[in-house]
């Protein structure tokens, strides 16, 4: 594991702390009989980069009577975001066969705060995210060395035409994941997250008697020899 950036994890608490001191402020403005505790959590994954992103995150739904839970809550809610200088969107969240959400989302220097209600129903959800940061310094990837070379392959194998000996998968090289275009984590496509070789099976070697025909094709110096 990478090292920790020096304050970065207190800085994402003191946000967190700030993201529930503003819902518990809006809660008491618009649910006042219900204002949630908000107990601290951990930080979770916000984005998986090559370096990993963190936020706080909290969800938490309060009680509140179905006849309570008018689009006029919804108004002050964006009120009270808008003079608390958040960017305030507002709108409706359709849902096939279910009634649509009506919510009110403020956005601010990355962090998010949202209200939701749905019309007819009790409880109101209240979420919020702080701005992602990384909390780990961002290491260079040594790819691991090969388990077998020309020099240490066993008699009657012959390196592994897929890896050449690595033993690792050749396309993640032991990650188990690959930045796909958007630049976060996808599975590898090659070993599916398995990490080593699917043609070796991290041996980094194969057995020239257990080779199939169209495998001896893998390999120049066999092909004179084909066994087919
Ligand atoms: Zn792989
Ligand atoms: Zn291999």
């Amino acid at each position: 594991m990478a090292d920790e950036i020096p304050g970065a994890r207190e800085q994402l608490a003191r946000d967190g702390a700030w993201l529930r001191a503003q819902i518990r402020e809006l809660a008491a403005e618009i649910t006042p009989e219900q204002v949630p505790d908000l107990p601290e959590r951990d930080p979770v994954v916000a984005d998986w980069q090559e370096q990993l992103q963190y936020k706080d995150k909290v969800t938490v739904t309060v009680d509140r009577s179905a006849e309570l839970n008018t689009p006029e809550l919804i108004d002050r809610a964006a009120a009270w975001l808008t003079a608390a200088g958040w960017t305030v969107e507002r709108g409706t969240i359709e849902r096939k066969g279910r009634t649509p959400l009506l919510h009110a989302t403020g956005i601010r220097d990355g962090f998010e705060i949202s209200v939701r209600i749905q019309q007819g129903f009790g409880g109101v959800l209240y979420t919020g995210d702080t701005a992602t940061r990384p909390l780990y310094e961002l290491e260079e990837f040594v790819p691991p060395v090969p388990v077998k070379i020309a020099e240490t392959v066993s008699d009657g194998h012959l390196l592994c035409y897929e890896c050449v000996g690595l033993g690792w998968c050749p396309l993640c090289r032991s990650r188990g994941w690959i930045l796909g275009a958007s630049g976060s984590r996808e599975q590898c496509r090659e070993c599916h997250g398995a990490r080593v070789c699917p043609v070796c099976d991290g041996r980094g070697e194969l057995a020239v008697s257990a080779l199939a025909g169209w495998e001896r094709d893998q390999y120049p110096e066999l092909r004179n020899q084909s066994s087919r």
